[in-house]
């Protein structure tokens, strides 16, 4: 199956022009993190697809793992990264988030953000992998409005930031083999193409390529199908981290129940009441995520129920509505109390591990383009992430490529110029396509076929379809978000299906039911799979 290199069609000779020194794509943490790290004299441009708060980084609950506490180390937080990533996570990369981890958070204080206190300290809370309290929170459980909040703030008010929102990024410019831009769909003046001395990618996850996710809308991999259209390469695209509970109620959108609330001592009950995790594993409710997600998979099936539940009502009340404020109005209004009444939840797709390869800098393989946050693989999460380290590497990882596109980019020539470039989208299709169809077909495909249990039929039925899809939708021209969204989900879906295929081991996230064990003799000395557009 060949992938169009570029979306849509354009020529340089025609289009609106627009010169920025460093273009950020996303305004995420990672995204606006590496924009206030570049100085002064160097213009910004961060774009957003939809509005500037909506993102990952804005709807995230927990909180921020840093070791903080005087009976915490950076061994301890290294060694739990290690054991949740199974084998496959690279050690230089987590002791450096880990080691940094507590300065980015200090920082974060200084530009205003307020973290939940206690005793007048930094409030700490403890979440499924991790051996100590480390994990700072805000308004309870809404930690990414606040934290995004802040960084929003600070940004709107540096002189060399421009913040351009509903800009969705359709490709990155290549020039003989270096990203020299992007080409974006603005309202009002349609297609614009932006030229950059550097180029920072921070466009976030595609959990939305799952029909149970948590993610909101913006996640449809954009930036990884982008990288990959432009020759980057990515890697682990079959690791995807399933949360164990999301709000499972009929009407409801996937609402994420935080990991939190079974670190302040919730427990997880089958439809009989029965506290499943009990007997699953040593560490029962707090054990890594892919763990809890494949026992209440396994729960679905032993009891033909399509969800399990989450029990709170043995903790103290003012406990639970203190820490989770967010979560108990959600619930309210679909009439639970979660003091009281037992909540409905099942897994769903949460956390893209795979992504854009990045080195120990935040540089991808391709001259020019950087990148930051969940669009990576850093080497930090290894095949299944720890709890709240995702925004800790936003921020760590962003700070870096801020620095090293700025570094980059005053050693370039003062000015820009638009270089000869075009692309035409040749035998464009002219019959009317249901995308919505087509993307709700992808998304149910996904689940079934690529979803917390995997084996090699149904993956290979999963692909056969997305194959078949991606030969008539990759082959039109499309004018609105919508195309080119399916467009980019149908694009990582296959390099998903692809890594999982040629991963005939079980690891992390990644579970086969036709090889259930770890294979260190294939798969051990940190083994990736690649894919790379040839
Ligand atoms: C419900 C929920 C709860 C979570 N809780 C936690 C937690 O407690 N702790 C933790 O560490 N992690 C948590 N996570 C994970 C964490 O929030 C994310 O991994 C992290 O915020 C990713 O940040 P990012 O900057 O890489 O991407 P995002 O925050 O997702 O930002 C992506 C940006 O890219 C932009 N973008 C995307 N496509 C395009 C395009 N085509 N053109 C232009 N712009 C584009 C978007 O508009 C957005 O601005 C949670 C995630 C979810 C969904």
């Amino acid at each position: 199956m060949t992938i169009p290199r570029y979306l849509v069609s354009f020529d340089s000779r025609k289009a609106i022009h627009r010169f920025t020194d460093v273009l950020v794509i996303g305004g995420g943490i990672a995204g606006l993190r590496a924009a206030l790290e570049i100085p002064p004299h160097l213009d910004v441009l961060v774009t957003t697809k939809d509005k500037i708060t909506e993102s990952n980084s804005s709807y995230a609950q927990g909180g921020i793992a840093g070791v903080l506490a005087k009976d915490d180390t950076f061994e301890n937080h290294v060694e739990d990264t290690l054991i949740a990533g199974d084998g496959l996570c690279h050690r230089d990369v987590v002791e450096l988030v880990v080691r940094e981890a507590p300065e980015e958070i200090e920082k974060l204080v200084g530009w205003g953000t307020q973290f939940d206190l206690e005793n007048g300290h930094l409030a700490l809370t403890r979440e499924g992998g991790h051996s100590h309290r480390r994990i700072v929170h805000a308004l309870g459980d809404g930690t990414g409005h606040e934290v995004m909040r802040a960084i929003i703030e600070r940004a709107k008010a540096a002189d060399n930031i421009t913040l351009w929102d509903e800009t969705f990024t359709l490709d990155l410019l290549t020039h003989e083999g270096v990203c020299v831009g992007a080409v974006c769909w603005r309202p009002g003046i349609t297609k614009e193409l932006i030229w950059a001395k550097q180029v920072v990618l921070a466009s976030g996850g595609c959990g939305m390529v799952y029909r149970e996710t948590t993610n909101p809308p913006v996640a449809t991999g954009d930036g990884m199908a982008a990288a990959y259209r432009a020759g980057a390469e990515l890697r682990d695209m079959e690791f995807m981290q399933f949360h164990p509970t999301v709000l499972y109620v009929a009407g409801s959108a996937r609402f994420l129940i935080s990991e939190a609330v079974r670190g302040e001592g919730a427990y997880l009950r089958d439809v009989h009441g029965e506290r499943f995790m009990l007997k699953d594993d040593p560490r029962h409710e707090l054990a890594p995520r892919d763990v809890v997600a494949r026992a209440i998979f396994r729960t679905m099936e032993r009891t033909q129920h399509p969800n399990v539940y989450l029990d709170l009502s043995h903790l103290p009340k003012e406990v639970v509505l203190t820490r989770f404020p967010g979560i108990n109005k959600v619930c309210r209004g679909f009439g639970l109390d979660i003091t009281t009444d037992r909540v409905p939840v099942r897994p769903g797709a949460h956390y893209t591990i795979g992504g854009v390869t990045v080195d120990a800098e935040g540089r991808t393989t391709l001259p020019g383009l950087w990148a930051a946050g969940e669009v990576t693989s850093s080497g930090l999460h290894g095949a299944n992430r720890l709890a709240s380290n995702s925004l800790i590497e936003g921020l760590v990882y962003g700070s870096k490529c801020g620095r090293g596109a700025a570094e980059a980019a005053a050693k370039m020539p003062t000015t820009l110029a638009a270089l000869p470039l075009r692309h035409a989208v040749g035998d464009v299709l002219s019959e009317s396509l249901d995308v919505a169809d087509v993307t709700n077909s992808l998304r149910a495909l996904m689940v079934r076929k690529m979803g917390i249990v995997r084996d090699r039929t149904r993956m290979d039925e999963a692909l056969r379809d997305v194959d078949f899809w991606c030969r008539y939708v990759l082959a039109r021209e499309f004018r609105d978000r919508a195309g080119w969204e399916l467009q980019n989900l149908l694009t990582v879906a296959r390099l998903m299906i692809a890594g999982a295929i040629e991963r005939d081991e079980s690891r992390g996230t990644h579970y086969r039911s036709d090889f259930p064990m770890r294979d260190d003799a294939h798969w051990g000395q940190l083994r990736h799979t690649t894919t790379k557009r040839g």
